[in-house]
């Protein structure tokens, strides 16, 4: 089917970001919002508009049967689904399949695959990508079995629900006394949120970094990575600031596991923009979970590499080889991304409302990834992600230098936001010398409360 004009199932700044892509490629573009959203600066600019439902999520951009109405009510030829909502969502890939448009994004087949925890690791393992040393494959009722499984493992051990997601599903087990109670709650819990009991366990790490691989593919067997992001910046497991490439991370490090990542990818038979994410301590790699979409954090990519991973992704899913080889990837520079927030810098509370005020940095390397303007009104009902302000330089120190910089120029009135924090951050010196711990935000904001 040939690619003309593409349904974009999303809002907010990626849905902005989608359009911008197709803009470029010459493509049509279908905004679909909720009665919430018809503000936004994505429906403003897109060729046509539908309003698919009411604020509610559940009733507009997780309603599959009304995107699919929408996409057929318009001739859309694809459908694009940004982040979060129905991008992993196998079923709505399927969906989309089926009713004769392209799904932006990998296979139906492949989404599954890798949504279920137990047979992404396995996939991996076969690709020779390190994996955090673990049960092979879902845990049996056996206690006794289990019980010498820990052992051999080593305590602490954390028990994970296969089809786990958001954070959910997962408990840390320090002691033998705790296992078998831990094993059944956590499944009791997997069953209640994810529909599958399936639980597997695997050595807790302690002190790690979160680093991932972006990867591209094609559906002829062509496969590359596009290096790393440093993501361990974390406030309850959500990222905060990101960093592309992770310091103190050798080329050869990154070869090796980009390459393997590239292996994995021609193995399951990838398309699209994907991303493994790995935790890192004492020197290893461990990996945790594939992301099977394009990700918040994609622009750090984009500016050290020069690659337009949206533009890529869309034309690899209408069945365009990619363009790019490995041996034409190079990083160039340092990149940040600050996640700027809609919410208290301190409480953390949300603050929707009016943004009264807007002033947005600029200069050499200072990119402003977002869908706010003046008078628009942020609404309560969705991620408190305002913008991403994305700042590139040749080193990591000029670039630490460059977004503060731009921090202090970016003016958001009206509402709350979390600029001081990032402020705070790159003025703060475990952030400067690098290489800090998932645990570094959440435990330095508690000896802050005090
Ligand atoms: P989700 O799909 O819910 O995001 P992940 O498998 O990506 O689940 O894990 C989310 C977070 O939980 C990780 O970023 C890390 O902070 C923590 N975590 C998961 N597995 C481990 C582990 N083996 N050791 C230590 N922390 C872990």
């Amino acid at each position: 089917m040939k690619l003309e004009k593409v349904l974009i199932a999303n809002r907010g700044e990626i849905a902005l970001r989608v359009l911008r892509a197709c803009r470029q490629l010459g493509l049509k573009t279908v905004a679909i919002h909720s009665t919430a959203d018809k503000d936004l600066m994505h429906v403003k600019l897109a060729d046509e508009t539908v309003c698919i439902g009411p604020a509610s999520p559940k009733e507009s951009y997780l309603n599959i049967p009304s995107i699919i109405a929408a996409a057929e009510a318009t001739g859309a030829s694809a459908i694009h689904p940004g982040y979060g909502f129905l991008s992993e969502n196998a079923d709505f890939a399927e969906m989309v399949e089926k009713s004769g448009f392209i799904f932006i994004g990998p296979t139906a087949d492949t989404i599954r695959l890798m949504g279920d925890k137990v047979s992404a690791k396995k996939a991996m393992i076969k690709a020779g990508v390190p994996c955090v040393p673990g049960s092979d494959g879902a845990l049996g009722n056996d206690i006794e079995e289990n019980m010498r499984l820990a052992r051999e493992i080593g305590y602490p051990i954390i028990i994970k629900a296969a089809g786990g997601g958001g954070g959910r599903g997962m408990r840390v087990v320090r002691t033998e006394a705790e296992l078998k109670e831990s094993i059944d709650l956590t499944k009791r819990e997997a069953d209640m949120f994810f529909n599958n009991p399936a639980v597997y366990m695997e050595k807790f790490l302690e002190n790690p970094r979160h680093i991932e691989f972006q990867v591209l593919s094609d559906s002829y067997g062509n496969a590359v990575y596009l290096g790393e992001r440093d993501c361990s910046m974390q406030r309850r497991n959500q990222k905060v600031l990101e960093e592309a490439p992770a310091p103190f991370i050798t080329q050869e490090q990154r070869e090796a596991i980009g390459s393997r990542c590239a292996q994995a990818c021609v193995n399951i038979g990838y398309r699209g923009a994907g991303t493994f994410e790995f935790l890192y301590e004492n020197g290893e790699f461990y990996f945790i979970e594939m992301n099977t979409r394009v990700q918040v954090e994609h622009p750090i990519t984009e500016m050290i590499t020069g690659i337009d991973i949206v533009r890529e992704m869309i034309k690899v899913s209408a069945g365009e080889p990619l363009s790019i080889k490995q041996e034409d990837i190079k990083l160039r520079g340092h990149a940040f991304e600050c996640r700027i927030n809609a919410e208290d810098p301190k409480t953390f509370m949300p603050s929707p409302g009016e943004i009264t005020r807007l002033h947005v940095p600029g200069g050499p390397g200072v990119r402003w990834d977002s869908h706010i303007y003046q008078t628009y009104k942020v609404p309560p009902h969705y991620d408190s992600l305002v913008g991403k302000l994305i700042i590139h330089d040749d080193t990591r120190e000029l670039a630490i230098a460059r977004t503060r910089g731009a921090l202090e120029e970016l003016i958001i009135d009206g509402i709350k936001t979390n600029i001081p924090l990032h402020i705070d951050l790159l003025t703060d010196p475990v952030e400067i010398a690098g290489g800090a711990s998932i645990h570094y935000l959440e435990d330095k904001l508690k000896k802050e409360e005090k």
